[in-house]
């Protein structure tokens, strides 16, 4: 597969074997030209941005503004505001828009299916502000129980909800979520952290409030993600972190802020990973994400069969549109060990509660195996992680 050879990670051996990276949904590896991007920016044009006249620090500028022209176009968005990723921009919309509006009156809605990067900030505001927070069930067939989502919307401010689940692969039903959110009158965040990986979103279109994501999850750098913001809720933000570059003038009796961005992004930015999330971009744009996204469904989907008729219990449904992110269980063989044994061949595979405590709870377990998929991914790798899992069981279990 051609597009292989450009992420030169997929040359290692571990313990002698190939590597077959199977833990995508964690983070994923990076092209050559994102790490050229990083080394050209380190090597020839480090500077910082927005402050002197000088050639590097033109050069500088261009190159981390140009990842949030990327991040618009790519996104059909108006304002996006660059953080460290997904969890520091939830942590943002608590803060700036969260704390500006919301007040013990208030409500918010979540879901089961939550990474704890989106139930540990709202339950720390709540603690702050006495905002009630709604919990969404999940349902037996990994859906979220709709009836019980249009109920808890009466007298809620913000609906904050998962795109695609990183322990299920679910993709939920954003579209009707939005609609009734707006209709209720509640503004609505997506923790698109498996979601914009996988498909190509129009934010505008989408009608979300608020949408976050990260950069290392899509082949860009670790340390850079973004915060999509509609216009009117950007105007009910307010500034979080205090410092340069947010400001418009300083003196000792006050300061005033600046009206676009940059009001967020206090201090030095994250110029390298800008740099290197931009050339992701790039690199992504030469996909037919439609149809890698197809793909590496069909891969998921062998795998679940498979690991099923090996009486293993896999946790997800794997529809259209969902992620192909494949979550299971032996009965005997415990997943630490399990990964373990795969590891010692070549495997990365991730194990444990995947940062959605309460989601395993609904499910009655502590833990999984998880293997997930992107694009560099091989039907071949999926059937040697099959074969190999049943040398794995006939040994072990
Ligand atoms: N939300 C979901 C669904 C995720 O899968 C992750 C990471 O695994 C996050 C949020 C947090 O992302 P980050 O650690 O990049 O901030």
């Amino acid at each position: 597969m051609a597009l292989r050879d450009d992420f030169p990670i997929l040359q290692r051996k571990v313990h002698g074997h190939p590597l077959v990276y199977l833990d995508n949904a964690a983070t994923t590896q990076k092209p050559q030209v994102v790490i050229d991007a990083m080394s050209d920016y380190y090597s020839q044009s480090n500077a910082n941005v927005h402050r002197a006249v000088h050639t590097l620090a033109g050069e500088a500028t261009d190159g981390y503004e140009g990842c949030r022209t990327r991040l618009k176009t790519w996104f059909n968005a108006e304002r996006a505001i660059l953080t460290s990723g997904t969890t520091e921009a939830i942590n943002l919309v608590a803060h700036a828009w969260g704390r500006a509006n919301l007040t013990k009156d208030d409500a918010i809605v979540l879901t089961e299916m939550e990474h704890h990067s989106d139930i540990v900030p709202w339950q720390m505001l709540a603690e702050e502000r006495g905002v009630e927070i709604r919990y969404v069930p999940v349902l037996d067939d990994f859906t979220l129980d709709m009836e019980v989502f249009e109920a808890s919307l009466v007298g809620a401010k913000l609906v904050c909800v998962v795109h695609t689940s990183n322990v299920l692969g679910v993709r939920n039903p954003l579209e009707r979520i939005i609609k009734s959110a707006h209709a209720a009158g509640a503004k609505v965040l997506i923790d698109a952290a498996q979601g914009a990986p996988h498909v190509r979103i129009d934010f505008d279109a989408f009608g979300a409030d608020f949408m976050a994501f990260s950069a290392h999850k899509m082949c860009g750098p670790t340390g850079i993600g973004a915060l999509l913001v509609r216009p009117d809720a950007f105007e009910e933000m307010q500034p979080f972190m205090g410092g340069g570059d947010m400001i418009e003038t300083v003196t000792t009796e006050g300061s005033t802020y600046q009206d676009n961005e940059h009001k967020f992004e206090a201090g030095t930015p994250r110029i390298a990973e800008a740099i290197g999330w931009n050339a992701a971009f790039g690199w992504m744009e030469t996909l037919d994400l439609e149809k890698e996204h197809k793909r590496m469904l069909e891969i998921a989907r062998y795998t679940a069969k498979e690991l099923r008729g090996m009486g293993m219990t896999v946790y997800g449904r794997h529809d259209d549109g969902d992620s192909a992110v494949v979550s299971f269980l032996h009965p005997k063989l415990h997943s630490e060990d399990m990964a373990h044994l795969l590891d010692a061949v070549g495997y990365a595979v991730r194990t444990g509660h995947h940062c959605a405590q309460p989601l395993l709870n609904r499910l009655g377990i502590s833990s999984t195996v998880r293997a997930s998929y992107y694009f560099y991914n091989t039907m071949e790798e999926a059937e040697q992680f099959i074969a190999q899992l049943k040398i794995i069981l006939e040994r072990f279990a």
